[in-house]
Protein backbone atom coordinates (compact mmCIF):
# COMPACT_ATOMS: atom_id res chain seq x y z
CA UNK A 1 0.00 0.00 0.00
CA UNK A 2 1.32 3.11 -1.21
CA UNK A 3 1.85 5.83 1.93
CA UNK A 4 -0.11 8.80 1.54
CA UNK A 5 1.60 12.41 2.10
CA UNK A 6 -0.35 15.57 2.91
CA UNK A 7 1.34 18.48 1.14
CA UNK A 8 0.20 22.01 2.48
CA UNK A 9 1.65 24.79 0.55
CA UNK A 10 0.48 27.93 -1.13
CA UNK A 11 2.40 28.55 -3.81
CA UNK A 12 0.50 26.56 -6.15
CA UNK A 13 3.36 25.76 -8.68
CA UNK A 14 5.46 24.51 -5.73
CA UNK A 15 3.30 22.43 -4.84
CA UNK A 16 1.96 20.96 -7.75
CA UNK A 17 5.63 20.62 -8.66
CA UNK A 18 5.66 18.21 -4.87
CA UNK A 19 2.83 16.87 -5.75
CA UNK A 20 3.60 15.65 -9.28
CA UNK A 21 7.27 14.25 -8.13
CA UNK A 22 5.67 12.70 -5.36
CA UNK A 23 3.27 10.37 -7.51
CA UNK A 24 5.82 9.41 -9.45
CA UNK A 25 8.17 8.15 -6.56
CA UNK A 26 4.99 5.84 -5.75
CA UNK A 27 2.83 7.85 -2.89
CA UNK A 28 -0.57 9.09 -2.99
CA UNK A 29 -0.89 12.76 -2.41
CA UNK A 30 -3.07 14.74 -0.76
CA UNK A 31 -2.42 18.53 -1.11
CA UNK A 32 -3.82 22.11 0.11
CA UNK A 33 -2.69 25.62 0.01
CA UNK A 34 -4.75 26.59 3.66
CA UNK A 35 -3.33 25.64 7.37
CA UNK A 36 -6.84 25.39 8.42
CA UNK A 37 -8.07 22.55 5.55
CA UNK A 38 -4.56 20.98 6.52
CA UNK A 39 -5.70 20.28 9.80
CA UNK A 40 -8.91 18.76 8.82
CA UNK A 41 -7.54 16.61 6.08
CA UNK A 42 -4.82 15.07 8.63
CA UNK A 43 -7.54 14.70 11.17
CA UNK A 44 -9.88 12.60 7.94
CA UNK A 45 -7.53 11.42 5.79
CA UNK A 46 -4.87 10.08 8.06
CA UNK A 47 -1.58 10.82 6.09
CA UNK A 48 1.62 9.10 6.87
CA UNK A 49 3.30 12.14 6.76
CA UNK A 50 2.82 16.06 6.60
CA UNK A 51 5.02 18.24 4.24
CA UNK A 52 4.19 21.73 5.98
CA UNK A 53 5.13 25.28 4.48
CA UNK A 54 6.10 27.40 7.24
CA UNK A 55 4.63 30.94 5.59
CA UNK A 56 0.72 30.38 5.04
CA UNK A 57 -1.47 32.65 4.53
CA UNK A 58 -4.33 31.72 6.72
CA UNK A 59 -3.14 30.08 9.53
CA UNK A 60 1.14 29.90 10.52
CA UNK A 61 2.89 27.20 9.95
CA UNK A 62 3.59 27.02 13.02
CA UNK A 63 0.86 26.84 14.45
CA UNK A 64 -0.23 23.65 12.40
CA UNK A 65 2.88 22.16 13.70
CA UNK A 66 1.88 22.67 17.03
CA UNK A 67 -1.58 21.01 16.74
CA UNK A 68 -0.48 18.34 14.65
CA UNK A 69 1.46 17.37 16.92
CA UNK A 70 -0.63 17.97 19.83
CA UNK A 71 -2.87 15.48 18.32
CA UNK A 72 -0.69 12.88 18.19
CA UNK A 73 -0.32 13.55 14.10
CA UNK A 74 2.25 12.28 11.72
CA UNK A 75 5.48 12.63 11.21
CA UNK A 76 5.92 16.11 9.89
CA UNK A 77 8.77 17.59 7.35
CA UNK A 78 8.69 21.27 6.98
CA UNK A 79 9.68 23.40 4.04
CA UNK A 80 11.58 26.85 5.11
CA UNK A 81 12.80 29.74 3.41
CA UNK A 82 13.88 30.98 6.88
CA UNK A 83 18.00 30.32 6.67
CA UNK A 84 19.57 31.02 10.43
CA UNK A 85 20.53 28.16 12.51
CA UNK A 86 18.45 29.67 15.27
CA UNK A 87 14.63 29.66 12.94
CA UNK A 88 15.75 26.23 11.94
CA UNK A 89 15.89 25.30 15.58
CA UNK A 90 13.00 27.50 16.54
CA UNK A 91 10.79 25.06 13.36
CA UNK A 92 12.16 21.88 14.84
CA UNK A 93 10.91 22.73 18.39
CA UNK A 94 7.86 22.92 16.83
CA UNK A 95 7.50 19.53 16.44
CA UNK A 96 8.75 18.68 13.22
CA UNK A 97 10.64 15.82 12.69
CA UNK A 98 12.95 17.02 9.61
CA UNK A 99 13.28 20.52 7.29
CA UNK A 100 14.06 21.40 3.91
CA UNK A 101 15.60 24.67 3.24
CA UNK A 102 13.79 26.22 -0.18
CA UNK A 103 14.90 25.79 -2.51
CA UNK A 104 15.27 22.20 -2.92
CA UNK A 105 15.51 19.43 -5.29
CA UNK A 106 12.32 17.75 -6.07
CA UNK A 107 15.16 14.46 -5.77
CA UNK A 108 16.23 15.81 -2.13
CA UNK A 109 12.96 16.23 -0.69
CA UNK A 110 11.68 12.48 -1.86
CA UNK A 111 14.65 11.06 -0.48
CA UNK A 112 13.79 13.54 2.98
CA UNK A 113 9.94 11.82 2.37
CA UNK A 114 11.22 8.09 2.21
CA UNK A 115 13.62 8.02 5.17
CA UNK A 116 11.27 9.84 7.81
CA UNK A 117 8.99 7.09 6.77
CA UNK A 118 11.33 4.49 6.87
CA UNK A 119 12.22 5.43 10.05
CA UNK A 120 8.56 5.57 11.48
CA UNK A 121 8.25 2.04 10.35
CA UNK A 122 11.27 0.74 11.46
CA UNK A 123 12.63 -0.24 15.11
CA UNK A 124 15.68 2.00 16.22
CA UNK A 125 18.42 2.69 14.44
CA UNK A 126 21.23 0.29 14.88
CA UNK A 127 19.60 -1.57 17.30
CA UNK A 128 17.85 -5.26 16.97
CA UNK A 129 13.98 -5.41 17.11
CA UNK A 130 14.63 -8.76 18.89
CA UNK A 131 17.11 -7.37 21.80
CA UNK A 132 15.94 -7.50 25.14
CA UNK A 133 14.95 -3.99 26.41
CA UNK A 134 17.99 -2.09 27.88
CA UNK A 135 18.50 -0.13 31.19
CA UNK A 136 20.75 2.59 31.77
CA UNK A 137 20.81 4.48 34.68
CA UNK A 138 16.93 5.31 35.43
CA UNK A 139 16.38 5.07 31.86
CA UNK A 140 14.79 1.63 30.18
CA UNK A 141 13.76 1.17 27.13
CA UNK A 142 12.36 -1.72 24.88
CA UNK A 143 13.37 -1.51 21.76
CA UNK A 144 10.95 -3.74 20.29
CA UNK A 145 7.92 -2.24 21.73
CA UNK A 146 9.14 1.11 20.99
CA UNK A 147 8.75 2.35 25.17
CA UNK A 148 10.74 4.06 27.07
CA UNK A 149 10.75 4.91 30.76
CA UNK A 150 12.10 7.25 33.08
CA UNK A 151 12.29 6.04 36.86
CA UNK A 152 9.50 3.51 35.46
CA UNK A 153 7.22 6.28 34.19
CA UNK A 154 7.10 5.91 30.41
CA UNK A 155 8.18 8.84 28.10
CA UNK A 156 6.17 10.24 25.27
CA UNK A 157 8.97 10.79 22.65
CA UNK A 158 8.93 11.39 18.77
CA UNK A 159 9.80 8.91 16.37
CA UNK A 160 13.54 9.99 16.07
CA UNK A 161 13.81 10.93 20.12
CA UNK A 162 13.36 7.52 20.31
CA UNK A 163 15.27 6.23 17.71
CA UNK A 164 18.26 8.35 18.89
CA UNK A 165 17.87 7.42 22.65
CA UNK A 166 17.81 3.54 21.71
CA UNK A 167 20.90 4.10 19.75
CA UNK A 168 22.52 5.70 22.43
CA UNK A 169 21.92 3.49 24.82
CA UNK A 170 23.26 0.58 22.65
CA UNK A 171 26.15 2.36 22.59
CA UNK A 172 26.95 3.73 25.99
CA UNK A 173 30.51 5.64 26.32
CA UNK A 174 30.65 5.89 23.16
CA UNK A 175 31.53 9.61 21.96
CA UNK A 176 29.17 10.41 18.53
CA UNK A 177 29.77 13.37 16.19
CA UNK A 178 26.38 15.57 14.97
CA UNK A 179 27.29 14.01 11.65
CA UNK A 180 27.91 10.27 12.76
CA UNK A 181 24.58 10.47 14.33
CA UNK A 182 22.77 12.05 11.40
CA UNK A 183 24.04 9.09 9.15
CA UNK A 184 23.50 6.37 11.73
CA UNK A 185 19.99 7.42 13.43
CA UNK A 186 18.52 9.55 10.44
CA UNK A 187 19.90 7.20 7.48
CA UNK A 188 21.24 10.84 6.13
CA UNK A 189 24.59 11.70 4.84
CA UNK A 190 23.89 15.25 3.84
CA UNK A 191 21.66 18.14 5.80
CA UNK A 192 22.00 20.54 8.49
CA UNK A 193 23.30 19.08 11.62
CA UNK A 194 21.36 21.59 13.90
CA UNK A 195 18.39 18.77 13.41
CA UNK A 196 20.74 16.54 16.10
CA UNK A 197 21.18 19.18 18.28
CA UNK A 198 17.51 20.04 18.32
CA UNK A 199 16.99 16.09 19.07
CA UNK A 200 19.74 16.13 21.70
CA UNK A 201 17.84 19.18 23.35
CA UNK A 202 14.49 17.25 23.32
CA UNK A 203 15.75 14.04 24.69
CA UNK A 204 17.83 16.11 27.74
CA UNK A 205 14.37 17.77 28.31
CA UNK A 206 12.51 14.65 28.92
CA UNK A 207 15.46 12.63 30.30
CA UNK A 208 17.53 14.58 32.59
CA UNK A 209 17.20 15.41 36.42
CA UNK A 210 18.49 18.81 35.54
CA UNK A 211 18.79 19.08 31.30
CA UNK A 212 21.35 22.20 31.41
CA UNK A 213 23.87 19.94 33.18
CA UNK A 214 23.33 16.79 31.86
CA UNK A 215 24.66 13.87 33.19
CA UNK A 216 22.93 11.01 30.73
CA UNK A 217 23.56 12.38 27.33
CA UNK A 218 26.29 14.07 27.84
CA UNK A 219 28.18 17.12 25.33
CA UNK A 220 31.80 15.60 24.60
CA UNK A 221 33.47 19.00 23.96
CA UNK A 222 34.54 18.91 20.39
CA UNK A 223 33.03 16.04 19.18
CA UNK A 224 29.69 16.11 19.53
CA UNK A 225 27.76 13.51 22.69
CA UNK A 226 28.12 10.33 24.33
CA UNK A 227 25.59 8.23 26.56
CA UNK A 228 27.27 8.12 30.27
CA UNK A 229 24.07 6.44 31.99
CA UNK A 230 26.36 3.64 32.73
CA UNK A 231 26.15 0.45 31.09
CA UNK A 232 22.89 -1.67 29.63
CA UNK A 233 21.43 -4.43 31.53
CA UNK A 234 19.15 -6.33 29.80
CA UNK A 235 15.90 -6.28 31.42
CA UNK A 236 13.16 -9.50 31.97
CA UNK A 237 10.32 -7.44 32.68
CA UNK A 238 8.58 -4.25 32.49
CA UNK A 239 7.54 -1.86 35.51
CA1 LIG B 1 4.28 29.88 1.51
Amino acid sequence: VAATVLVVEDERKLRELVRSYLERAGFTVLSTGSGAEALTLAGSAAPDLVILDLGLPDVAGETVARELRAAGGPPILMLTAKVTEEDRIAGLQLGADDYVTKPFSPRELALRVQAVLRRGAAPGAGTAATSPPLRSGCIEVDVAARLAWRAGRELTLTVREFDLLAFFMSHPGQAFTRAELMKRVWGWSFGDQSTVTVHVRRLRDKLEEDPASPLLLRTVRGIGYCWDGGPPTAVISNP
